[in-house]
């Protein structure tokens, strides 16, 4: 038996309220666009790859996101094999002996997405998930770590000419980190299903709530009702998964991840009632795209946003302490 480390990459419509998605009858939530996989030996080294891009059927232009993070253009994938050739292309190489390994199970989910949505009768090998038994490695079973993260636990450093977000670089990088799992076979322990992929309108999936603010943003900001936000599906609270970030004058947002729905925004405004009294209205939105490269670019983001917004605060918190001595300086004298 030989494992076989596999990675995607897959476009998205412009929007699920468009043609394109409507033409797929809501069943392709996500078009591949990458297939990458390597295959070990049995001393867990990469001995071959395999990497074949995807001519579209159904969404022709690349989603802005997914073309900043797989840098994939429509040139490049003008002239690639349609899914079904890549596919049987794909099986062919894995040939028979073998199972698959991810990171995480949305491969998988999309993988299985597209092979139904256009009709291929062979079946995937087995597919098991590394992702799952690293988190139990790390005694922190309900974490998903990020392959960046658990590269870093073992001191892999990135090569210089495998940028990240390509299949088959984050194939290759998901095998350096398995091949340094301890008893690698124990992986078998963890078989995938896929989930199926099904569109949450964001339209109906808010929260809406007040609270008296009387006490200004800051001390708001730092209460239950703005540190444990609801889940705008199913209500569950979660911890913020990034702090706040202020968007304008008494407008503040921030991220929480729900386990079941994924990640959401949770936004303040802060006004004023007829009373006169000042109010924090809260409202939580569950975000639109929910694959795990998505998510991942968007906590990135939102903590450099975090550190720029600090370092402000630093900056100006000095220049005030830096004339304050100032002032006592010339009194003194
Ligand atoms: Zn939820």
């Amino acid at each position: 038996m030989h494992y076989i480390v596999l990675d995607l990459e897959w476009n998205q419509p412009m929007t699920f309220r468009g043609g394109g998605y409507r033409a797929a009858q809501g069943k392709l939530l996500f078009e591949m666009l990458q297939i990458g996989a390597v295959r070990l030996n049995d001393r867990l080294e990469v001995c071959d790859s395999f990497n074949q891009l995807i001519q579209p059927s159904c969404y022709f232009r690349i989603h802005p996101h997914i073309k900043r993070i797989t840098h994939i253009s429509e040139d490049d994938i003008a002239d690639a094999p349609l899914f079904t050739e890549a596919y049987t292309s794909f099986c062919h190489w894995c040939g028979e002996d073998s199972v698959l390994l991810t990171w995480g199970c949305d491969d998988i989910s999309v993988f299985e997405q597209n092979i139904h949505y256009f009709g291929c009768e062979q079946p995937l090998p087995r597919v098991y998930d590394a992702q799952q038994y690293f988190s139990l490695l790390i005694d922190s079973p309900k974490e998903r770590k990020s392959l960046k993260a658990a590269m870093e636990y073992y001191q892999i450093d990135p090569s210089e000419t495998k940028e990240f977000h390509n299949a088959v670089n984050d194939a290759y990088y998901t095998a350096l980190v398995f091949a340094h799992m301890p008893e690698p076979d124990k992986v078998l322990n963890y078989p995938l299903k896929a989930r199926s992929l099904v569109h949450q309108d964001r339209r109906k999936k808010t929260t809406l709530s007040v609270h008296r603010a009387s006490r200004g943003p800051a001390a708001v900001i730092k209460t239950q009702f703005a540190q444990q936000l609801p889940c705008p599906v199913c209500g569950k609270l979660s911890a913020l998964a990034a702090g706040y970030v202020k968007q304008g004058a008494d407008r503040y947002a921030a991220l929480a991840q729900c386990p079941s729905h994924g990640l959401y925004y949770g936004r303040l405004r802060f006004f004023t009632d007829d009373n006169k009294q000042r109010q924090a209205e809260r409202v939580t939105t569950l975000i639109e795209e929910q694959n795990s490269a998505y998510v991942s670019t968007k906590l990135l983001q939102w903590q450099n946003k975090l550190k720029v917004q600090e370092d402000e605060k630093a900056a100006k918190k000095l220049a005030r302490e830096e004339k304050k001595k100032e002032r006592q300086d010339r009194q003194a004298e």
